[in-house]
């Protein structure tokens, strides 16, 4: 997905809202205290923080972000995206056939498309619908009710020159430094309604989707899904047709256009289809056999590849990568890393290509698993961070893993909270990544058992693949399945800017450690190994304060971070 290498939350403001206040405010527990004194004292009660330096949603950001009335009372069945794409105008045009079953009475829907682009008409059994804008939604009026359980379908006729926008571009006309045409999009965050009509939303996905692309003859059109036809229109152009057969998120879905060739493998009976420029087919057959080790590890960890019927596609793109489904992109110049980089810091980063391992981990966690609002977007972004470091594991064992792990830890702010507010298209703030995987492994070490957290991270994969899911869902899974209340451990998390810190009060008497977890969560109870490597002992630290017998003195105490993404604060 789209993976920024600047910190965009990391701003000078930040510094000044209420919850990068909060963990100083936290910090005072002893410190120039009398221990006495704090050890007995009541824990201040915490209020979980609003998320203040979140950017207050724009009138846009509310229309696409909340799942309003004219989007709740129908369920999404089928699209048909059937355009044509000028490269010397710069421009597209064409229809997307939306199908979808009324859930409720009604006479409007909500779709989206920006207002950047022309709607030419929108046809209901050959008739024009009305409608009105307002900013990026499009409300569209029936001339009848529609009754609950309808199915409709309706074509919607669009064209114009979509704009360039956001990290990647969303919609990019440029060349290939041969000098050919090459056409790509990628346009997560900044939505698929700025170069198609669709509900753009995360809640509700189509069954399946017929994907149609015209382009000059001698292009090559690769989207999601099999290949089903390439047709030459007889007036310059070829259609290239494509059919997912699975539930896709809007933002998925893609266009590559290019000069590309094309080379394919069947792994295991999996079909793996390559497209590469012509130039960088020597390196890109080198690079691209990490893809099967990949599957393999992934498939090890959570069960086959998703979208089987349609096949694994990497494509070469313009930028770095992206999850598209089962079409992900590849930018990372055909070396391991990422973009060239020691991407952690740590030496294990050289040993793989990250974006070959982290876009395609996706396929899981994001594509197959899908969160219901970008709010919660860590359960596509944390959990293919931590699926990067299972690869890892998979490949060269837990201890590279755990290194690997370690090397996200510089990467996370701690400024705000992961999951953002729900129904205003929040973005989230980057730690859903790297604190989103280090919180996992540190669930793991709670778990305690290799094989249960294995057993539990592939029955949550199996019980919640193809479904659109929130934070909650993932929570009640994880403590129905572990019989563990761990909602006050994702909520410190997630949902707080701070991460537990393990106070730690030695000298109270010969012996004796105090221990106690200072966290927002009231309820926060956490077991955590300590003493020293190779004999860890597990306490079960709450946030009230408990004392042990240990003969280690305050230097040789030690707590296992590795495995644990917490604070320590010895006194
Ligand atoms: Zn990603």
């Amino acid at each position: 997905m789209r993976f920024s290498v600047l910190l965009p939350c990391l701003c000078f403001s930040c510094l000044l809202c209420p919850s990068a206040i909060l963990p100083a405010q936290n910090a005072q527990t002893g410190a120039g205290t009398n221990p006495k004194a704090a050890a007995p004292a009541q824990h201040p009660r915490h209020v979980r923080p609003i998320d203040a330096a979140a950017p207050l949603p724009t009138r846009y950001d509310m229309l696409r972000g909340a799942y309003g009335p004219f989007r709740a009372n129908n369920d999404l069945l089928y699209y048909h995206l059937d355009i044509r794409v000028d490269p010397d105008q710069k421009t597209i045009g064409g229809k997307n056939t939306i199908r979808f079953r009324m859930l409720k009475d009604g006479t409007r829907i909500q779709l989206d498309l920006t207002d950047k682009l022309n709607i030419d008409k929108i046809l209901w059994h050959d008739q024009p619908l009305k409608y009105e804008r307002d900013t990026g939604a499009v409300f569209i009026d029936f001339p009848r009710t529609l009754k609950t359980g309808e199915v409709v379908t309706i074509e919607f006729y669009y064209s114009g020159h979509p704009p360039e926008v956001g990290r990647f571009g969303a919609f990019t006309f440029k060349k290939d430094a041969a000098g050919h045409t090459w056409i790509n999009t990628a346009c997560e965050g900044t939505g698929a309604s700025i170069w198609w009509p669709d509900k753009d939303q995360w809640r509700d996905e189509v069954e399946s989707m017929d994907i149609s692309v015209a382009v000059p003859n001698g292009l090559t059109d690769v989207s999601n899904g099999h290949f089903v036809a390439k047709t030459d229109l007889g007036d310059g152009y070829t259609r290239w047709d494509w059919h997912v057969s699975y539930p896709i998120n809007n933002y998925d879905v893609s266009l590559n256009i290019g000069d590309y060739v094309h080379w394919g493998e069947v792994h295991n009976g999996l079909h793996m289809d390559y497209y590469v420029l012509p130039e960088d087919l020597e390196k890109a057959k080198k690079q691209f056999a990490q893809a099967p080790g990949m599957i393999d590890a992934y498939t090890h960890f959570f069960g086959p590849y998703p979208f089987w019927r349609d096949g694994y596609k990497l494509i070469e793109a313009p930028y770095s990568g992206m999850e598209h489904q089962s079409a992900v992109t590849y930018g990372n110049l055909f070396e391991n890393g990422y973009l060239g980089r020691d991407w952690t810091g740590v030496g294990i980063s050289p040993k793989f290509d990250f974006i070959i391992i982290h876009e395609s981990g996706h396929e899981w966690f994001g594509n197959s698993i899908t969160a219901a609002d970008p709010s919660d977007m860590w359960i596509h972004e944390g959990w293919t961070t931590y699926l990067e470091s299972l690869y890892v594991e998979y490949r060269w064992g837990k201890a590279d893993a755990l290194k690997y792990l370690g090397g996200l830890k510089p990467k996370v702010i701690n400024m705000r909270p992961i999951v953002a507010e729900r129904g205003v298209n929040a973005e989230t703030t980057e730690d859903q990544y790297f604190k989103g995987a280090l919180m996992l492994n540190t669930l793991r070490s709670v778990v305690n058992n290799d094989a249960k957290w294995f057993a539990l991270i592939h029955g949550l994969y199996q019980h919640f693949k193809y479904q659109n899911i929130m934070t909650g869902d993932m929570v009640s899974y994880f403590n129905q399945h572990t019989g563990m209340n761990l909602t006050p451990i994702f909520d410190q998390y997630l949902r707080h800017a701070a991460i537990p810190r393990l106070e730690l009060l030695f000298g109270e008497a010969p012996n004796m450690v105090m221990y106690k977890w200072d966290a927002d969560e009231d309820d926060f109870a956490m077991p955590v190994k300590v003493g020293t490597p190779g004999h860890w002992q597990t306490i079960h630290p709450t946030t009230k304060w408990q004392q042990i017998q240990s003969p280690l003195s305050k230097d040789d105490f030690q707590v296992d971070t590795d495995e644990y993404y917490i604070d320590v604060n010895k006194q």
